[in-house]
């Protein structure tokens, strides 16, 4: 079978790829995952959590539990996963090596779609060879409470060309586009407050999944 054939043979997949510290895994992560991979007809969001990232300081809790909470609060949700492969690499989690090992898993027809909250978008022109990103990806920014849009003139410039308004334009290729999206539920949770809510000793009950609380108090995490 040639090349060509092969690619007619096998089904063209949509993934994406929903990065962060996980520092803790929320239902403002997990809700967006759920309802990216429905918005976009996705076979599967892989939340991946960084060992070392780049552009913020080390997370207080050791990556294995950052691993674990996000397993936990993943269970049995169908067509996400938690993807451990830069927990198996050394040195710092670059998105752009991450992008590239997922696009030699699913070949260069699958539409692979980095996903990334307003904020962290905000911040692209500051993250490792940003250009190559779009070379291996769509970037799909989900809007996110409390965080508006403005994009900088540099990043202006690195998307200038590239932003699309519906799915289908997104998607005629397999990479290099820009879509804002808003989802459904757009959640006002984020880890630090998660996190400063635990510290003091408050509740965060039915802002992050159960199974995430009870790993959270059976470790004595963020006290
Ligand atoms: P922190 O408050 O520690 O910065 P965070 O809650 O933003 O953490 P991260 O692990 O840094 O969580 O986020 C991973 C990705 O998920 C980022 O792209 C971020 O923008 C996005 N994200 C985080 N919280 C939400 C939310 N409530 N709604 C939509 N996207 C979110």
């Amino acid at each position: 079978m040639c090349a060509a054939e092969a690619a007619l043979a096998t089904p063209m997949k949509k993934i994406a790829m929903l990065g962060g510290t996980f520092d803790p895994v929320h239902h403002g992560h997990l809700r967006s995952a759920v309802e990216l991979r429905e918005m976009l007809a996705l076979d599967q969001v892989h939340m991946i959590p960084a060992q070392l990232p780049p552009h913020r300081d080390a997370p207080g809790v050791a990556a294995l539990d950052r691993l674990e909470m996000l397993e936990a609060g993943i269970g049995d949700t169908q067509g996400l996963n938690a993807d451990d492969r830069e927990l198996r690499r050394s040195g710092p989690s670059y998105s752009v090596d991450t992008l590239a090992s997922l696009r030699a898993e699913f070949g260069e027809q699958a539409r692979l779609v980095m996903a990334l909250g307003v904020d962290a978008f905000l911040k692209l022109t500051e993250w490792h060879e940003p250009k190559r990103l779009f070379e291996l990806a769509h970037l799909v920014v989900i809007a996110r409470p409390g965080h508006t849009a403005t994009p900088s003139p540099a990043l202006q410039a690195l998307t200038k060309g590239r932003e699309v308004g519906d799915i289908t334009s997104l998607f005629a290729t397999p990479a290099g586009r820009l879509l804002h999206l808003r989802l459904p539920s757009r959640m006002d949770i984020s880890a630090t407050e998660l996190r400063r809510r635990l510290q003091a000793g408050l509740s965060v009950r039915y802002l992050l999944p159960n199974a995430v609380e009870t790993y959270i108090q059976s470790r004595s995490l963020y006290r």
